[in-house]
């Protein structure tokens, strides 16, 4: 016969009795606490000039540092913040946090570029235009050395109120960046209808050039392309000399990826930095010719 509905009930608890240790995910309350109490954080991950080698920017990448379950990846909240509204607060708090760390290199006299990664909801906000304007001119940010980030899932229409947007943010200077291309199925319509001037070959090629012949093939289309259309081509997720190498050889512009630095807290990119123009000035030395 079957089972009493009591002894499902306990057989039930039983099995889930192990997952009550497993954090469960965090909530619009903690999310929109965290946004207030500070305890949203970057970390910044080096994009270099493949031809030369230069640090030209950093990729700012959202933190959260959650009293209780440590530190979380914007796979995790990105989500819910998306769901709640939360991602207006959100995304304000990321480019003030970018916008002030620029500002500190500067001061030490680093010229860095910033990367902040913007969804759609926040491109389409009443207002968002103006006050991006005040908050970079509090920041004394030089507008040029931002690049905003638009993933191609993003739904952007073209013609539309957004993209209206998206061209004044390039006229004030902004570099406008196509993210993950080739992921989605609208990229080649995004790339022909609005105004990017940088695309980013997603990772799911880049990382894969160097052990399987189509990977490489779209990778390669992919840069010839954004050369043809007159546009920098960002390699992201490089995760071996070998990928590198493939890719300064087919001219790609610039490169991220854990090959080059994986994503740093502003403190260890201080470093970084230091540590590799350190190493650099000692290859020159080196490779002089000794008398
Ligand atoms: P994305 O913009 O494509 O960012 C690159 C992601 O790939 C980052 O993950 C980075 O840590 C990871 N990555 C970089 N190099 C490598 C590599 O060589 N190998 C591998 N396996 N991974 C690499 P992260 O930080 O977890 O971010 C994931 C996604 O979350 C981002 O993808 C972006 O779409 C989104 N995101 C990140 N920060 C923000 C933010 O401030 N606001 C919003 N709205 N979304 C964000
Ligand atoms: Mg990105
Ligand atoms: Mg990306
Ligand atoms: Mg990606």
């Amino acid at each position: 016969g079957f089972l009493p509905k009591s002894k499902l009930i306990s057989d039930l608890s039983t099995y889930i009795e192990p997952l009550k240790h497993t954090p469960k995910a965090p909530t619009e309350q903690e999310l929109s606490k965290a946004i207030t109490d500070d305890q949203i954080f970057l970390a910044f991950q080096p994009q270099i000039d493949l031809q030369n080698g230069r640090v030209i920017g950093a990729e700012a990448l959202v933190r959260w540092h959650n009293p209780e379950r440590g530190v979380l990846y914007p796979d995790s909240f990105i989500r819910l913040a998306e769901q709640s509204g939360l991602i207006l607060p959100l995304t304000w708090r990321v480019i003030e946090l970018a916008l002030k760390q620029q500002a500190q290199w500067q001061a030490q006299q680093w010229e860095l570029n910033v990367a902040i990664n913007i969804p759609a909801a926040f491109i389409k906000a009443e207002g968002m235009l103006d006050a991006f304007n005040l908050l970079t001119h509090q920041h004394h940010s030089a507008l040029g050395n931002i690049s905003l980030e638009l993933t191609e899932t993003a739904g952007v229409e073209c013609l539309g109120y957004a993209c209206h947007i998206l061209k004044a943010l390039r006229q004030l200077g902004c570099q406008l960046a196509l993210d993950d291309f080739g992921t989605g199925y609208s990229s080649l319509t995004q790339l022909y209808r609005l105004p990017f001037n940088e695309l980013k070959i997603d990772r799911s090629f880049v990382s894969r050039i160097d052990q399987d012949k189509d990977a490489l093939a779209i990778t390669l289309a992919i840069i010839s392309l954004g050369k043809s259309l007159g546009l920098t081509v960002i390699a992201e997720g490089i995760e071996t000399a070998a990928q590198h190498a493939m890719l300064v050889g087919a001219g790609c512009t610039v490169g991220q990826g854990y090959f080059i630095a994986r994503p740093l807290t502003a403190g260890a990119f201080n470093a970084w930095m230091c540590e590799r123009s350190h190493s650099l000035a000692q290859d020159h030395e080196e490779s002089m010719p000794l008398r």
